[in-house]
């Protein structure tokens, strides 16, 4: 029986920064994750980070160093149709929007993130827990248990018997880099289709693209040879930007899981395996960094039990308006915006061109989407 304070299930980017956030107020951690280090440092997807998540990245150690492409400024707006919207740093007075990472760049930083109390046991799936009086132990499939205070499940995902509300959403998102005609300089699109939303984020020289269609479009892309892939985006996106070149990296189903408990029992879920959302808007890891940060937070100010029922249930209401308006903004993106009609569509440009004409309600969907529940009045 291994023994420690904090036992955190899945050691992606969120269980690791959990695992550091805990680990900065002085707690014992040990990570347990059923995949071998390279893999998750070889996660294809490329994360939007908001400026919230750069601070949390920041405090925890793990940003300096890190791989990070600033957003400079945001383009949002639909094909084929009128009315857009910008956002940009300048109006903030932020240095940038947001950043653009590698999934398995974060993983690393923050494996090498300066500090003691976090080790990591990789090739392990935990397979069970049940509570032993003030502790909870976890099984692991290779017979090793181990003992803690509090489990911090950070398994990426919500299996479908685990009581979660589920929209499956019958798209995929493309996960691929393309080139451009043109230097980006920091700006990013996110591009309305009724197919589903294209969103392209500079990274490096070009734009990493998380682009989004139904599931038997996404089998026949997948399919197309080079140029052919190239001329199928170059349609979807439209014309105000020429492709140069396309590769696609991975594919993901997406689907909207939402568990209604996430905590009890010495037990605590965060991200996606609390809520997992649609990539609209890149809100899922900022949210989730959010839930970490917040649980360190509590156990600091009440260090003496981490997995006290008291302190589980404070945190879950605390974090209560933060997920169930995050989810409800990325879902209502979606539905609003794969609509189809021409009174929908005429209605979507008017609500796009209305943001762009009021600073005020610009700025209020930015620092929602850069800071959170933190940005409510
Ligand atoms: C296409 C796409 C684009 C996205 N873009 C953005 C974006 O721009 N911005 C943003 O904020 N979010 C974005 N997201 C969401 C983001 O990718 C996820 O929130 C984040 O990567 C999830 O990280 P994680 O650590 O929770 O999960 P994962 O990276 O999935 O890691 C989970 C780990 O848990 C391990 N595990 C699972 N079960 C067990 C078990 N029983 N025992 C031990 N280990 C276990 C797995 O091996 C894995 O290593 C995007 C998602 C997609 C699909």
């Amino acid at each position: 029986m291994i023994d420690t304070t904090v036992a955190v299930v899945g050691g992606g980017p969120l269980g690791l920064a959990a695992a550091r956030a805990l680990g900065v107020i002085g707690l014992d951690c040990v990570v347990v994750d059923a995949r071998e280090p390279e893999a998750a440092a070889a996660d294809p997807r490329v994360l939007a980070l908001s400026h919230g998540s750069r601070q949390i990245l920041e405090w925890i150690g793990a940003w300096k160093g890190l791989d990070a492409n600033p957003i400079r400024a945001i383009h949002i707006s639909q094909r084929g149709r009128f009315g857009r919207t910008r956002l940009s740093a300048d109006e903030l007075g932020l240095p940038a929007l947001g950043h653009v990472c590698r999934a398995g760049d974060i993983v690393a930083a923050l494996r090498d993130a300066p500090g003691g109390g976090v080790s990591l046991m990789h090739g392990s799936r935990v397979e069970g827990t049940r509570c032993e009086g003030d502790a909870v132990v976890l099984a692991l499939d290779d017979g090793r248990s181990l003992r803690a205070r509090l489990a911090v499940f950070a398994e990426g995902g919500i299996a479908e018997q685990e009581g979660a509300i589920l929209r499956d959403y019958g798209q995929h998102a493309l996960v691929a880099t393309a080139s451009v005609d043109r230097p980006h300089g920091g700006l990013a699109w996110e591009r309305f289709t009724p197919e589903g939303p294209v969103a392209l984020l500079p990274m490096g020289e070009d734009y990493s693209v998380v682009w989004v269609v139904g599931d038997d479009e996404a089998r026949r892309i997948r399919a197309l040879e080079d140029d052919a892939l190239r001329d199928e985006l170059q349609v979807r996106f439209g014309g105000r930007l020429r492709f140069e070149s396309v590769r696609i990296h991975a594919s993901f189903p997406l689907a909207l899981r939402l568990r209604r408990t996430p905590a009890g029992n010495r037990r605590v879920w965060l991200g996606n395996s609390a809520q997992t959302l649609h990539p609209v808007a890149g809100q899922g890891f900022n949210l989730a960094l959010r839930d970490a940060w917040e649980l360190a937070e509590f156990v600091r100010r009440e260090p003496q039990d981490p997995g006290a029922a008291s302190l589980l249930l404070r945190h879950a209401r605390s974090r209560r308006m933060d997920r169930l308006a995050t989810t409800a903004f990325t879902d209502a993106l979606i539905r609003i915006f794969c609509a189809r009609g021409a009174g929908i569509a005429a209605g979507r440009g008017g609500a796009l061109l209305a943001l762009d004409l009021l600073d005020p309600m610009r700025g209020f969907l930015a620092r929602r989407m850069i800071f959170g529940a933190r940005a409510w009045p």
